[in-house]
């Protein structure tokens, strides 16, 4: 194995020893930060949306950092072949056990063995669908690793060896796990202490209590001749809680009788 190439860090956080432009990109590890490692064929498709906004501004700040280490350099041969026809026969291809497992093991370096501390994930669309509460335990470990699959996804092997944990953004298929690796950091990190300042509270939202959350209203009062429900413009905080817990109970029971029947029990 070889990472010939260094893994990318993102953010503006970064240890600068040289002013070469390839050194600023050096891998930055920053201490006590929540981290993310993402082993991908894809690199340059991160940090994608999560460079935008509330979590880019929290990744400039350093509140928590990001790191591709790139699948393509641990590949065999004169091509860097990472896939395979699969065993058994049949259509596409599948990532190799060996190139994944050098990549992960690049990945590993310097973190936790303990998987409370730190998951090993695989995203898949036949892994544990991800919820609020997955987000609320991820940010709570030191940092996560996160596998995105191509093709038909990876040899089962080494998500054996590695017990790696597989996760799926939903009943769907897509072309590879970049996108869900943007979404599920994304939850996660709006999470972390700082990220959405004060203004923003995690503890009201839709699935904190597993309820959705009531709808929401701003300016103009009157709009295409439709008004804010008046309780809302009252100034009486304790009939304002009260609808919008209603409002939220009514959605929740209309649109998601599954999340209404496991808040109330068998
Ligand atoms: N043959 C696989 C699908 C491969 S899709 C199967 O039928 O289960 C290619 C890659 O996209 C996967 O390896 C996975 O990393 C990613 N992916 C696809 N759908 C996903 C989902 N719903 N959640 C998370 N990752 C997904």
């Amino acid at each position: 194995m070889s990472g010939e190439e260094k893994p990318k860090s993102h953010g503006r956080l970064r240890v600068s020893v040289s002013a070469q432009p390839r050194d600023l990109m050096a891998p930055q590890r920053v201490k006590g930060a929540w981290a993310a490692r993402i082993v991908t064929l894809f690199p340059e498709a991160f940090p994608g949306t999560l460079g935008l906004s509330l979590t880019g501004k929290a990744l400039d700040q350093g509140l928590w950092s990001l790191e591709t280490i790139d699948l393509r350099p641990f590949g065999i041969g004169k091509h860097r072949n990472v896939d395979d026809t699969p065993a058994g026969g049949g259509a596409g291809m599948v990532l190799r056990a060996d190139v994944v497992a050098a990549a992960l093991d690049q990945a590993a370096i310097g973190t936790p063995p303990d998987r409370a501390a730190w998951p090993v994930v695989y995203l898949s669309p036949r892994g544990k669908p991800f919820d609020q509460a997955m987000a609320r335990r991820w940010a709570a470990a030191e940092g996560i690793t996160l596998l995105c699959g191509r093709f038909e996804g990876v040899d089962q092997r080494v998500l054996d060896h590695y017990a790696i944990e597989e996760v799926s953004l939903g009943d769907f298929v897509l072309t590879g796990g970049e996108i869900a690796a943007q979404a599920m950091i994304d939850a996660t990190v709006r999470l972390l202490p700082g990220v959405l300042g004060n203004a923003s509270s995690t503890e009201e939202e839709s699935h904190s209590h597993g309820l959705l959350e009531h709808p929401q209203y701003t300016r103009p009062a009157v709009w295409e001749g439709r008004e804010i429900p008046s309780v809302l413009t009252s100034g009486n905080h304790a009939e304002v809680e009260k609808w919008r817990r209603t409002e939220a109970e009514r959605l929740t029971r209309e649109r998601r009788p599954d999340l209404w029947a496991k808040r109330r029990g068998p």
